[in-house]
């Protein structure tokens, strides 16, 4: 299926590039399509059109989970800026309640000298001595024993504050770990969906640029079928006939365009850079088979005879068309000339074999090349190897021995 597919497509590809070498791009896409009709490429445009926004929303998704993100981690910043702020104010905590046990042990050590009797410090004797009354004397070493207790507490405070802040601080230095773990998975996740979005942009080009040789391929298409539903390979042969015509209303080709044994010569493969067309009495009509200008008039008595050369241009593209073994001439060099001109008659047969010695019986040899022989346009040269050298195939001839009866 696909190497007939193949075949086909590969077929279509070289009789286009010889039917019309004005027209290869559209068809060097057309490789790329399996349509057979307008309708079904059009099949195909819709189908690249859907595929063109599946990935749109593809990338429309991975941009927004790249949004998503980078807010992540703008929000982590701000958690782990706050968590900051947090460890700063539980350290200046520790450092305070380290201030205060400074202070409230040195305020107890104080107190404690009071009750240090043994070592003959007599302050607390004296102060507790020092009482007026029994009342105030009991006072007063309540008020030693009781700074004393408040003191112990407020150290037990200060020292459980303490190490619930160094708690914090542990806790707050986890989270900030968590936070940081956060941003690196964030990070690597943007990393990850950038690389997917920039695969996505590309295969988003790819889709644009088909769709764009698609498009080009059904206005190309559209311009030579009659409707959409005629097979393309139809529409090429409308294409190839409407820009070139039989300069003879009746013929058959005697020879093909190609290698060949020389009919002259005898070498076994020669290239024969034109169609010879038989059939024809001498003195038979020729028409010009194209629009265009005649470039030159030459008569070569070795091999040719009388010759015409007719510049053209045929969709879009410059074409010498070359007339040999001509009887008569009817046209002028520069004469501008349209396909429904006699522009000679059929020769090479016994009333010109005396100055054209290649001929072989009355026949018309047709030969095309691109660019203008001879001179003229940006495509002009004068060289006669480069004229067989770009000859390319007449188009529109039944098979060698085939009759025709209609120059269209
Ligand atoms: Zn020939």
């Amino acid at each position: 299926m696909i190497k007939n597919m193949l075949k086909i497509s590969f077929r279509l590809i070289l009789i286009i590039c010889l039917l019309i070498p004005g027209t290869i791009d559209p068809l060097a896409v057309y490789a790329a399509s399996k349509a057979n009709t307008i309708a079904e490429l059009k099949e195909e445009l819709n189908k690249l059109k859907q595929e063109k926004a599946q990935s749109d929303n593809e990338k429309e998704l991975t941009q927004s989970q790249i949004n998503q993100n980078i807010q992540n981690i703008q929000n982590a910043d701000k958690e782990k800026a706050q968590i900051q702020e947090e460890v700063t104010a539980a350290q200046n905590k520790i450092t305070e309640c380290e201030k205060e046990i400074e202070e409230v042990t040195v305020e107890t050590q104080e107190l404690l000298k009071y009750y240090q009797l043994t070592q003959g410090e007599n302050q607390y004797i004296e102060y507790i001595t020092g009482a007026s009354s029994t009342t105030e004397l009991i006072m007063r070493i309540a008020a030693v024993e009781q700074i004393s207790d408040y003191n112990q507490k407020k150290l037990k405070e200060l020292d459980a504050l303490i190490i619930e802040k160094q708690n914090l601080q542990v806790e707050l230095a986890e989270k900030e770990k968590e936070l940081e773990a956060k941003i690196d998975a964030s990070a690597a996740a943007i990393s990850s969906l950038k690389g997917q979005l920039s695969a996505l942009n590309e295969v988003n080009e790819d889709i644009d640029s088909q769709i764009n040789n698609q498009n080009a391929l059904i206005k190309y298409y559209e311009g030579i079928c009659d409707s959409d539903t005629q097979p393309l390979s139809e529409c090429v042969k409308v294409a190839s006939n409407s820009g070139w015509t039989k300069p003879l209303v009746k013929g058959k080709v005697t020879s093909n365009w190609g290698y060949r044994v020389d009919p002259i010569t005898g070498a076994a493969s020669s290239f024969h850079n034109a169609v010879d067309i038989g059939g024809n009495a001498e003195g038979t009509p020729i028409y010009s088979g194209t629009n265009g200008t005649v470039a030159a008039i030459t008569r070569k008595s070795s091999c040719g005879g009388n010759m015409i050369y007719i510049h053209s241009e045929v969709n879009g593209k410059a074409y010498t068309i070359q007339y040999a073994h001509v009887l008569t001439v009817n046209v002028k060099v520069g004469q501008t000339v349209t396909i429904n001109d006699v522009i000679a008659t059929v020769g090479g047969g016994a009333q010109t074999s005396y100055y054209d010695r290649c001929s072989t019986g009355a026949h018309l040899h047709y030969g095309i090349s691109t660019g203008y022989y001879l001179g003229g346009g940006a495509d002009g040269y004068s060289s006669w190897s480069k004229f067989v050298a770009s000859s390319v195939k007449p188009v529109g001839f039944p098979a060698k021995g085939v009759w025709w009866y209609s120059r269209f």
